[in-house]
């Protein structure tokens, strides 16, 4: 009795469930999807043994590879950066992805399609290196996919060393050699139509690149050259199904803000529309180091804390006469020696060994006035910015002054800098939450990025700061290091100051609040040098980075449902401004559909045939609907 009550309440409460969240995708993803051109929004990675971490998690920068380029008299050739390359770029983009890896897994048809035969995927990334590693896979799959399914297809470099793939692609691929010869679009292919030709790299050391000598297949059209050689192509299929190669050197093709761009319009070409987050004109500026207690021990680093006046001086003022936020890194806790234990910082007053007043009563004032004010975000330093352990040899409590206390090893919070190795797991993971919870209660706010203090970190897997950062909660590990989330960990973070991501600018004069106690006045000279650009809080880039988009067509009604799915935790910040995407549709689309449309964000009709989509403040589901018409 009581068991077939348990099973009838399981199959109410499921059918429930169905209800409330199948419900309102149903009707939104209608059932008929045309095969062809109507492509579900998601991109679907494939890569082969280039992801080093077994688990999937962490995506880092490989090391070198041990091998020697020819050039030089050491094995300075890098490790496979692609992938790497690929990941940075698609969040920052907020496009979203999966990643397939075929040194693991086994290539298969469901890996494209749902269980009902339809497309998971408007397009494949296919970034497959030749190795060892990899399964035995039918790669005839792919090519199953873009001609019958219409599923959008975007090769990388020389990673096209299957048969099956260079004649989807309808090239025939010989080899790599070295060329700097400049590359240049050609034609007025929507793929490369906004371009800057012939193609510049970011600024950086010079590298030698490889370049792929390709033969172009009949139906082939090439829209960049590089000297002789084409060195990218696009091809359509009758599926609808459309395919993209980007050539050039797979570790450095993507330092070339040509070849980004190619890869984001590819991304709309194949899929039809794309709906993307660009930082063209955005900086986040950091400052270290608030509350923190080295300033008070460490002879080097000797300075009595900010107060209240000169922040609301020389830091208030200016950020609000510019609009601007300041980023800064604050740490909670307070190492007191005289008690030999921590404490909470912010009602610390005392006078260190060196004479100096520290007054953080004061400085908290401050730092409150200008966080209630919008011009300060919260973001944490760890919890002590000193070592864990300050009792075992050689200690550091009650050491002298110029003895133990003056070793900076000390200062180091999440690698054992003075001892020369690293912290363990749960001793790092108890110091980011705690690090977390006593900013929130001292400031009222969710701190959602975390910066190690003084670069002290943990770099083994188990004990790797940056991933424990991510456990903890945390959605972006500072300043540059990288992405955090439940999904992956990306680190090398890259593309600063480019429409790939803001640029990063410290605080005048020197990134931390010591450099503001000397020269107060610095700080706003900042503004004079980027006048142009609009100062951004971190929580707002951390909230697109994890904004989880999808889309998809109702295809009787001609109708895109594109969803933003804003999680209440890392997309906090959307609860207090309205975000802002482009909305990218190619040219074949709207040949097809008409070249008018119109567009409901939440419901609400806004304006149509915009690039840029506002949509609404607020965490949680939105949507923006574009009906086409002839
Ligand atoms: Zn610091």
């Amino acid at each position: 009795m009581e068991r077939n009550k348990l099973i009838n309440n399981f199959f109410i409460r499921f059918s429930v469930l169905c209800f409330v969240f199948i419900m309102p995708f149903a009707d939104a993803f209608t059932e008929d999807i045309a095969p062809g051109n109507l492509k579900p929004f998601r991109i679907l990675i494939i890569i082969g043994d280039q992801w080093k971490d077994p688990a999937s998690y962490v995506v880092d920068m490989p090391n070198k590879a041990g091998e020697y380029s020819g050039y030089d008299a050491k094995p300075e050739v890098p490790g496979d950066w692609d992938f790497h390359h690929l990941a940075v770029l698609l969040k920052s983009w907020g496009i979203p992805f999966d990643v397939i890896r075929l040194d693991q897994q086994l290539l298969d048809r469901y890996m494209f399609l749902d269980m009902v035969g339809k497309p998971r995927y408007g397009t494949v990334i296919w970034d497959v290196n030749l190795s060892e590693k990899l399964l035995r896979a039918d790669y005839s799959i792919i090519t199953e996919m873009v001609n019958q399914y219409g599923i959008g297809f975007i090769a990388l470099a020389d990673r096209i060393s299957q048969p099956e793939i260079q004649k989807l692609l309808g090239i025939k691929c010989n080899d790599s050699w070295e060329s700097n010869d400049p590359m240049t679009t050609t034609g007025n292919h929507f793929l490369t139509r906004e371009i800057v030709s012939p193609l510049l790299a970011d600024p950086g050391p010079d590298v030698h690149m490889k370049r792929e000598q390709v033969e172009i297949l009949e139906g082939t059209v090439p829209i960049i050259n590089q000297g002789f050689f084409v060195q990218a192509t696009a091809r359509e299929y009758s599926s609808g199904g459309r395919t993209v190669w980007i050539g050039n050197d797979y570790n450095y093709m993507f330092s070339f803000q040509g070849l980004r761009t190619l890869l984001r319009r590819a991304i709309t070409w194949t899929i039809g529309y794309n709906l993307y987050k660009t930082w063209e004109n955005a900086v986040i500026m950091i400052m270290d180091d608030p509350g923190g207690a080295q300033n008070a021990w460490l002879k080097h680093w000797n300075y009595a804390p900010l107060n209240q006046q000169t922040i609301e001086n020389y830091l208030i003022k200016p950020l609000q006469a510019h609009q601007a936020v300041l980023n800064i890194n604050f740490v909670p806790a307070f190492v007191n020696d005289a008690k030999k234990r921590l404490e909470p910082t912010w009602n610390q007053k005392f006078t260190d060994g060196f004479g100096l007043e520290h007054d953080n009563i004061s400085g908290k004032k401050g730092f409150d006035e200008g966080i209630k004010l919008g011009v300060f975000e919260v973001m944490c330093h760890g919890l002590t910015h000193m070592q864990p352990d300050l009792v075992s040899d050689p200690g550091w409590y009650g050491s002298e002054l110029e003895k133990e206390r003056s070793e900076v090893g000390w200062y180091r919070e999440f690698g054992d800098t003075r001892r020369n190795r690293e912290i363990p797991a749960a001793e790092q993971l108890w110091r980011m939450k705690t690090g977390m919870a006593w900013l929130q209660e001292q400031f009222g706010v969710t701190p959602l990025e975390f910066w190690p203090g003084g670069l002290g970190s943990s770099i083994s897997y188990f004990n790797n700061t940056p991933k424990l950062a991510a456990q903890a909660g945390f959605g972006w590990c500072g300043w540059e290091t990288g992405y955090l989330g439940e999904d992956m960990v990306i680190t090398n973070w890259l593309f600063f100051g480019t429409p790939e991501s803001p640029l990063l600018l410290w605080a005048l004069p020197d990134a931390h609040d010591f450099g503001i106690t000397r020269e107060p006045e610095k700080f706003a000279t900042v503004f004079d040098q980027y006048p142009q650009k609009r100062f951004m809080g971190m929580n707002e880039f951390i909230g697109y980075l994890h904004a989880s988009n999808s889309g998809g067509w109702n295809a009787k009604e001609k109708k895109l449902i594109i969803r933003l799915d804003y999680d209440p935790h890392y997309c906090m910040d959307f609860n207090k401004r309205s975000t802002v995407w482009n909305l990218e549709f190619s040219d074949w689309l709207l040949n097809e559909l008409g070249e008018g449309y119109k567009l409901k964000t939440d419901g609400e009709y806004t304006s149509g045939n915009e690039r840029e989509v506002v949509v609404p403040p607020g965490t949680g589901m939105h949507s923006i609907e574009i009906s086409f018409t002839p």
